[in-house]
């Protein structure tokens, strides 16, 4: 059988904020100690590969590179660029991970006559920002959502998650975006090109039931449901969903 290769959700998997979950660190130096394949599968589009790495690396994960990370925003401007091979003016409400992924997937940040208008998380956008953004999407422009996660834990508590304002835009603009970030099969589909692993042998470790073991199910790929985050063993019940694996530490995966 062809190795294994694991696609990691990052917050309430890794780390809840700026804290590291406990049995993280050892079970990522596991794999790299025994070089088994894995790649982070974030639907955050804020950092680029080098400050989500720069992350974990300030909480003590080692030997963690750049190239493990495959976010929201590197699936979204990928899915487009090859969707829509001759449309090149994107426009777009977010942090340097998506204007990133954007010009790396060959994209020209237009202001003036976009395409295509990425959503991502911005932390910094205003009624100004979103307004404009809004207007481009009335003259034409197609809406991308990177995720559609309602809230974002913070250590404050509950924050406005992207998926809630790409809905304001689709509430706004009566139009229904092109959906990417997990469970949908964009992000998935992407991860496993990138990562040049069949689905096979791809296995998705999360904690968020509605997310990251969803897109598995839907995906048909194996699934690891580990209870450090936001959802608990009875949640597979009640929400109906059914992982391949349950650990309540990422240690118990260690041999
Ligand atoms: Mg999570």
């Amino acid at each position: 059988m062809d190795k294994k290769c694991y696609f990691i959700d990052l917050d309430g998997t890794m780390y809840w904020g700026t804290k590291v979950i406990d049995g993280a660190i050892k079970w990522i130096n596991y794999l790299l100690d025994n070089h088994i394949d894995f790649y982070f599968l974030t639907n955050n589009s804020s950092r680029t590969q080098e400050q989500a790495c720069q992350h974990m690396q300030k909480m003590g994960f080692t030997g963690i590179k750049p190239h493990h990370f495959y976010t929201s925003a590197m699936a979204a401007a990928e899915k487009i660029a090859r969707d829509y091979p001759s449309k090149k003016d994107a426009y777009y409400i977010g942090e340097e991970g998506l204007k990133q992924a954007l010009i790396s997937n060959g994209f020209t940040i237009n202001p003036e006559k976009a395409d295509f208008l990425f959503i991502g998380l911005d932390r910094q956008a205003t009624y100004q920002d979103y307004s404009y953004a809004v207007r481009l999407v009335k003259d034409g422009c197609k809406l991308v959502g990177t995720n559609n996660d309602r809230l974002l834990l913070s250590e404050k508590g509950v924050n406005i998650g992207n998926g809630s304002v790409v809905a304001m835009f689709e509430y706004a603009t009566s139009s229904e975006a092109i959906k990417i970030g997990k469970p949908h099969n964009a992000i998935i589909e992407g991860a496993l090109r990138y990562a040049k692993v069949a689905k096979e042998n791809a296995v998705i470790v999360g904690d968020n039931l509605e997310t990251d073991i969803l897109c598995g199910n839907q995906a048909g790929i194996e699934t690891i449901f580990v209870t450090t985050g936001v959802h608990n063993m009875e949640d597979c019940y009640k929400l109906d969903i059914k992982p391949t694996y349950i650990v309540a530490n990422l240690k118990g995966l260690i041999d």
